[in-house]
């Protein structure tokens, strides 16, 4: 237990105290004693809101292979779509209607988005919602491609490192992909002036101790804005389809530990959290998360965007049932709120 009032005091955590972390994480109380500091902190910084993103899946074409993905590109199995730049911005249009003032772009690395066209889209956005911020989720581009997005309007980035291990990282993407260049993209990115977003799977194949606590030591390095976590789910087009799935249990703690270090960090209770756990938000904002990003794609397509099994598309976190998410938001203490909701740091 002192280690976790040491992490509660300083606010840091090295690679050795995160491994001693985790080893004492089942003593009794442990979860619920970081838990209670993840909310105190998040409680002083932004109170008691919980910020809405939506999220718009504008294609699941790929030029990738990350062996856990249900959209990579050697599943042939994936029926392709990609959305028009008016579909685009159709979602953002009910979107607004609804509420949201960020609009978050995610999609597979489709070469048919060339840089051009997204410079094009971002501009089309930010004109029609200049008061709505725009995130982006596209994955690995150049620094010019990034600069040019920015100058078009794109406040935010989320490009999750997946895994700050080395051996790590290449059990679960092949060859021609590298986890130098992911990190060379965030501090790009970071230097371009995007709040940013990194962020990994819990409990993907080959995960171990050591990962996690790398993990960490990388967050407290780059200082993102935002960290997006969630369990790791099996698909079953995958080269990992036996694999289990990661801990809700786990997903939680790690929430409440990142809250710890990154006191004013925008944590949003993950897709993948409210796939694994039907109450899985609730507990996700419990543990200090405190943004939820419902799903504005067009209804025809949100199975399409198939990233792994039974991932969650028309309940609680559809976009339409904003009304019900709200209440249950409100039901567990918090307000779920319109607006921008940017870092509250420098
Ligand atoms: N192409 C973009 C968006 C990727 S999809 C990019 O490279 O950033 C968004 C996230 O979904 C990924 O970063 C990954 O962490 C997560 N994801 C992919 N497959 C998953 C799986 N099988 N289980 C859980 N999360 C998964």
């Amino acid at each position: 237990m002192e280690i976790a009032e040491k992490l509660i005091r300083t606010h840091t955590l090295t690679k050795e105290e995160a491994l001693e972390l985790f080893a004492q994480m089942g003593e009794r109380d442990m979860a619920a004693r970081l838990a209670q500091e993840a909310v105190k902190l998040r409680q002083s910084h932004y109170g008691n809101k919980v910020f809405i993103r939506g999220l718009i899946e504008f294609t699941n074409y790929c030029k990738n292979n990350c062996y856990y993905c249900g959209i990579r590109r050697g599943n042939g199995k994936v029926k392709r779509y990609r959305l028009t730049e008016d579909e685009i911005l159709e979602c953002c249009d009910s979107g607004y209607e609804l509420g949201f003032r960020t609009f978050v772009l995610q999609g597979g690395e489709d070469p048919f988005y060339t840089d051009n066209r997204m410079t094009t889209l971002i501009k089309r956005i930010k004109e029609k919602y200049p008061d709505c911020a725009l995130t982006l989720s596209a994955g690995e581009k150049s620094r010019e491609a990034y600069e040019r997005f920015r100058k078009a309007g794109a406040d935010r980035y989320l490009l999750r490192h997946e895994t700050a291990d080395e051996k790590h990282y290449r059990i679960l993407h092949p060859e021609e992909m590298s986890l130098a260049a992911r990190k060379q993209c965030l501090y790009e990115l970071k230097e371009l002036g995007y709040q940013v977003g990194a962020g990994f799977m819990v409990g993907s194949p080959g995960q171990t101790w050591e990962c996690l606590a790398e993990d960490l030591v990388f967050l407290q390095n780059l200082k993102p804005q935002m960290v997006g976590i969630g369990p790791f789910v099996p698909h079953h087009e995958t080269r990992f389809a036996g694999e289990p799935a990661g801990s809700v249990e786990l997903t939680l703690f790690l929430l409440s530990v990142i809250r710890i270090l990154l006191p004013k960090v925008l944590l949003p209770a993950t897709t993948a959290l409210g796939t694994m756990d039907s109450d899985g938000r609730e507990k996700g904002l419990a543990a200090g998360a405190n943004v939820i990003m419902p799903n504005l794609s067009p209804m025809k397509n949100r199975k399409q965007y198939d990233l792994y099994d039974n991932k969650i598309s028309t309940g609680e976190e559809a976009a339409e049932c904003v009304d019900s998410l709200k209440s249950r938001v409100e039901s567990v203490g918090y307000r779920l709120v319109c607006e921008r909701g940017d870092f509250a740091g420098e």
